[in-house]
């Protein structure tokens, strides 16, 4: 993206037509799109926007963030012919920087999932190989910009959702630190969890939208920063003497072994770059899995509670209120949605509160610490993604818990608040892996100079 803005007004509509021309070779393969712009307007805009900061590069918006003249539909068959009704804030930030909005992005229904497969429209093909998933939940944000139909994309991390997808797709996605982006505008599922992140091309791209999206809010209360950095500033000043922690727990039998073999690489890499890579450990990352799907369910269950036939949503044929309710919760959800719902009711259901949503948040509290410990002695972490690369369309979709279990090496980070970026680590059998850089909080200028070194010195 910086190769453009740097370069003469004409190169954006070539950038603009050469877009809307992947998107008619690939898109029917791919499906990464939900809902798409109409090129003529965008070009039509786009001219007044180049002596603004972004200068007309268009951006590719995940379905679960409100974007006037646009569907938020959140993939689910409920919000179907929902029209957003606002703007949710980062895309007024984006917009005021120059970015206009080019489609809206398949999604998990209500970003359950790590597949996209969860979507009620379409499953996205991994762009890389399209027998396989892109990922999820973003895996329409990190589908598009893999396969060129999108420059960057907005996708939304609950639990690893920007991050699962990036790896996938072979693309950078940026977690920040919780509180750092406003969620203004963003569909909730897990309130304390869910942070909008960019899914670039490079590490600097993901630094340059943070500088947009990173902003104080009112309009949300979890809005924790007042001032933030420039995060492309000092990117290029390398991590000598920086120390880089591997936690022993994330490279366990669960990991596939050519991904074990690469990390190998992946430390080399640091040590040329002059950073002390050190073994640590984060003990309690065995009870990560259990924590998150416990309270992003209960979440869930509660923020969920708004779709009822009523407001927003598509609603059931019938003259009675109750079955209103009920009818149109069975006809609008599918699947993973209400096995979520059931799942939090239940953990937030009298009697079992204190067994699983009460011991839930203590054993969160442990893995925060496991964190907070590890950032007393080392500046970074450096681990896999994902244990395996993209997996097979229709291969875990049937055991919900085998599906789960892919999210391991991401949910600590949601759980702990803290910022994580995945981007490519090479490949094995011509499919990318991620590795995933995690830094204290706010530490997302030292996770985009790490990185950056990364993308430079690494050799496959
Ligand atoms: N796989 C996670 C889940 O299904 C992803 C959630 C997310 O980050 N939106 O809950």
């Amino acid at each position: 993206m910086i190769d453009l803005l740097e370069e003469s007004p004409g190169k954006l509509e070539k950038l603009i037509n050469d877009l809307f021309a992947e998107i008619d070779d690939n898109e029917p393969d791919v499906q990464a799109y939900l809902e798409l712009a109409s090129s003529d307007e965008l070009l039509k805009s786009t001219r007044e926007l180049v002596d603004q900061p972004l200068k007309g590069i268009p951006g590719t918006i995940k379905d679960n963030i409100q974007t006037l003249g646009f569907k938020t539909t959140c993939g689910s068959k409920f919000l179907e012919d929902y029209d957003s009704v606002y703007d949710a804030t980062v895309i007024k930030s984006l917009k005021e920087a120059g970015s206009p909005v080019l489609g809206k992005a398949n999604m998990d229904e209500f970003a359950m999932g790590s597949s996209t497969e969860n979507s009620y429209f379409q499953t996205t093909r991994n762009p890389h190989d399209l027998s396989r998933v892109p990922g999820g939940s973003s895996g329409g944000s990190a589908a598009a910009v893999a396969a060129d139909e999108a420059v960057y994309a907005l996708g939304s991390d609950t639990g690893g959702s920007v991050r699962h997808p990036a790896a996938f797709c072979g693309v950078v996605g940026m977690k920040p630190t919780y509180g750092l982006v406003s969620r203004y505008g963003l569909t909730a599922f897990a309130s304390s969890l869910d942070q909008i992140g960019p899914i670039t091309k490079d590490v600097y791209d993901s630094a340059l939208l943070l500088n947009y999206l990173a902003r104080h809010d009112e309009m949300d209360s979890t809005s924790a920063v007042k001032k933030t950095p420039d995060y492309t500033e000092g990117i290029d000043r390398g991590i000598e003497g920086l120390k880089v922690g591997l936690p022993k727990e994330y490279f366990g039998k669960e990991l596939d072994s050519r991904i074990q073999e690469k990390a190998k690489k992946w430390r080399k890499t640091f040590e040329n770059l002059g950073a002390d890579v050190v073994e640590i450990s984060l003990p309690n990352t065995e009870y990560a899995i259990a924590t998150y799907y416990i309270i992003a369910s209960s979440e869930a269950s509660a923020n969920l509670a708004r779709f009822d036939g009523v407001r927003y949503t598509s609603r059931a044929d019938t003259d009675s209120i109750e079955e209103l309710f009920s009818r149109s919760r069975d006809e609008g959800f599918g699947p993973e949605v209400k096995r979520r719902i059931l799942l939090g009711t239940y953990a937030l259901s009298a009697g079992y509160y204190d067994e699983y949503y009460g011991k839930a948040q203590k054993a969160r509290r442990l893995i925060k610490q496991d964190f907070d410990r590890a950032f007393e002695n080392v500046d970074l972490i450096a681990a896999p993604t994902s244990p395996t690369p993209a997996f097979k369309i229709g291969e875990k979709i049937e055991d919900p818990l085998e599906m789960y279990l892919s999210d391991v090496f991401i949910v600590p980070v949601n759980l702990a608040g803290i910022p994580a970026m995945s981007m490519p680590g090479g490949k094995v059998n011509d499919l990318p892996v991620g590795m995933q850089i995690m830094g204290g909080s706010l530490a997302e200028k030292k996770i985009l100079r790490a990185g950056y070194a990364f993308e430079r010195n690494f050799e496959d």
